[in-house]
């Protein structure tokens, strides 16, 4: 007993640290926001934020948590020799799945082998450009034929609430791909394998970053007073909102008033 407990206990650690050494990377590469008052893709308040672009222009911190990620995932990942078509969810995931796939494919496969592909989904959009809150993978790239009833795997860079992966896992089921797992390089709200319905997510940083949903809970920056940051995130989008709302309440109560 005394033994296991020592093994696990050594796994957790070496987890841990390559969990530590990813946020570092993070760090360095200056893309890691605190103590500030930012509104999240969910509409959450985040006294943290992880911006990933900044992390993108690091391609040093950027190809070494993309081997991280895909080493985490050739170890663990259950049917990963599998694979052959990694799917990014969004543009902004491109970079990161396209590395994983690169690393992956250099460990699967051999030269004479077919390669693992890289291809990715897009939110669609309406005619007058507004997202429909729908993925598709666009006609004009033909992507849907490279993913159509093949073995594929998602690589996310950062989630809270799995909603997008979720709806690019019916998009894939939808023609006929099988989707063996997801990874993940911030799984930030503990979106699990359960809940997205997949055999496995692997994630390379766990660590949660406190999130406040102002219609659920009240929230410490709110209540400090902390001006929204309308740089980062959906901070502008809101304070537009309000601002819209604010001037319509005052435009009623001032008709009210005649
Ligand atoms: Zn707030």
């Amino acid at each position: 007993m005394a033994e296991l407990q020592r093994q696990r206990t050594r796994i957790a650690t070496m987890h841990d640290g390559v969990e530590v050494a990813a946020l570092a990377q993070i760090e360095r590469a200056k893309a890691l926001f605190r103590n500030d008052h930012f509104v999240g893709n969910s509409g959450a308040h985040l006294p943290d934020y992880f911006h990933k672009d900044w992390l993108y222009r690091s391609t040093r911190a950027t190809e070494a948590l993309a081997s991280d990620l895909a080493r985490k995932i050739a170890i663990k990942g259950k049917r990963i020799p599998e694979v052959d078509v990694i799917v990014a969810p969004e543009k902004g995931a491109i970079i990161l799945s396209h590395l994983v796939a690169k690393y992956l494919d250099r460990r699967f496969r051999q030269e004479c082998e077919p390669e693992i592909l890289s291809v990715y989904a897009e939110k669609e959009k309406d005619a007058d450009g507004k997202d429909t809150g729908r993925f598709v993978f666009s006609d004009k790239r033909l992507y849907r034929d490279t993913v159509a009833g093949k073995k594929v795997w998602l690589i996310e860079d950062v989630t809270t609430t799995g909603g997008s992966i979720e709806r690019v896992i019916e998009l894939c089921r939808g023609l006929g791909a099988e989707v063996l797992g997801v990874g993940v390089l911030w799984n930030r709200g503990g979106t699990t394998a359960e809940k997205l319905g997949v055999p496995e997510v692997i994630s390379l940083i766990e660590t949660r970053l406190p999130a406040y949903d102002p219609k659920m809970e009240p929230c410490p920056m709110c209540n400090a007073g902390t001006p929204i940051n309308e740089k980062l995130g959906h901070g502008k989008k809101y304070m537009e909102t309000r601002r819209a709302g604010a001037t319509e309440a005052l435009r009623k109560a001032h008709d009210a008033s005649m």
